[in-house]
């Protein structure tokens, strides 16, 4: 039987710095890593363009207690450099695996990694190269999650696609709540209003006002992104 087409050709896969520490208190954990790139490469050989959004809250958490009563802006130009890490993990994770991958920042640090120039990250995702889009927004007050909504825009992606450790939106906590029920799919405009844990309000917004649709699933659910990007109901959908 010849391999099922995905239904999204492009994609920008959000994946979030406590995604990558399993069950550590901080850092990266290896094995992990390496089970997230397993994932991401059965999708690329598929033919899907990946771009990756990588937080940084699994080194950011370590360092945390020195950021207490630190001028914001620049807590957050150390959570940036925090993401500059993992995606630089992430990168040889997935060069080791066999899969060609690019970091691209959005802070410059030129001797690791490439500056964020769109018209090259477009190159990159044509010749089947994962990009890893490091300094979310390259600005502080922002999260990784509007990097992600940003990026998936500026690369024309059909899907955008938030990594969590549940499979979906719930209707309320499934962990503290047995009658919590999945949602298959809901409009943005739902998930703002409800104050549905999905993304935060600013990424919600653009994904909303630029008619991005956004998939909420698990990264830790074997085949997971597969299914999803095959067009099954996995996870949670939000549309405008
Ligand atoms: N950050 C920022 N601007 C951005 C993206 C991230 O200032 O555009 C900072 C912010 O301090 C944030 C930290 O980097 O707390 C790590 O990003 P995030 O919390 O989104 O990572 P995640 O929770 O997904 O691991």
């Amino acid at each position: 039987m010849p391999d099922a087409k995905p239904a999204f050709q492009r994609i920008l896969l959000k994946l979030s710095g406590e995604a990558l520490m399993g069950d550590d208190a901080y850092g990266i954990n290896p094995e992990v890593i390496d089970r997230i790139v397993g994932e991401i490469k059965e999708v690329s050989r598929m033919g899907v363009q990946i771009g990756v959004v990588i937080g940084g809250g699994n080194i950011f958490r370590g360092i945390a207690p020195s950021a207490v009563g630190m001028d914001r802006a620049t807590a957050d130009y150390m959570g940036m450099l925090a993401t500059i890490m993992n995606a630089l993990a992430l990168g040889d994770a997935l060069r080791r695996a066999g899969v060609e991958a690019r970091v691209q920042s959005a802070l410059r640090v030129d001797a690791v990694a490439e500056p964020y120039i769109r018209g090259r990250a477009l190159r990159h995702l044509e010749e089947g190269k994962v990009v890893i889009f490091a300094a979310g927004t390259g600005n502080p007050f922002f999260t990784t999650d509007t990097g992600a909504a940003l990026r998936g825009r500026e690369i024309n992606a059909d899907l955008v696609l938030k990594a969590t450790k549940v499979d979906g939106v719930y209707t309320a906590d499934p962990m503290k709540d047995p009658t919590a029920t999945r949602y298959s799919s809901l409009t943005f405009d739902e998930a703002i209003v409800k104050n549905l844990k999905v993304m935060d309000a600013t990424a919600l917004a653009l994904c909303r006002d630029q008619q991005l649709r956004l998939n909420v699933f698990s990264i830790f659910k074997p085949g997971a992104l597969k299914r999803v990007i095959l067009g099954e109901d996995e996870g949670t959908t939000v549309v405008c």
